[in-house]
């Protein structure tokens, strides 16, 4: 699952990631949010990353991070 192998994810990897999706631009004008509280996703705060429809992220707000894990498990 992609999820598992997020929830590990380096910064280098995350890096990669957005160059592979051209998400990197959008990340560094700050422009990637949080799908849940739409604060900007930065390196300090990236929690997870999932696909619905598009990329969505997930910052490690505590009931961000507690909203996410309840999705994952429904
Ligand atoms: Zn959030």
């Amino acid at each position: 699952m992609l999820r598992k192998e997020i929830e590990a994810i380096l910064e280098d990897d995350f890096i990669n990631f957005l160059k592979q999706n051209n998400l990197l631009e959008k990340f560094q004008n700050k422009e990637i949010e949080c799908s849940l509280c739409n604060t900007p996703i930065t390196l300090d705060n990236i929690f997870a990353i999932y696909f619905d429809q598009s990329f969505k992220f997930c910052c490690n707000d505590f009931s961000c991070a507690e909203k996410f894990n309840q999705r994952e498990n429904r």
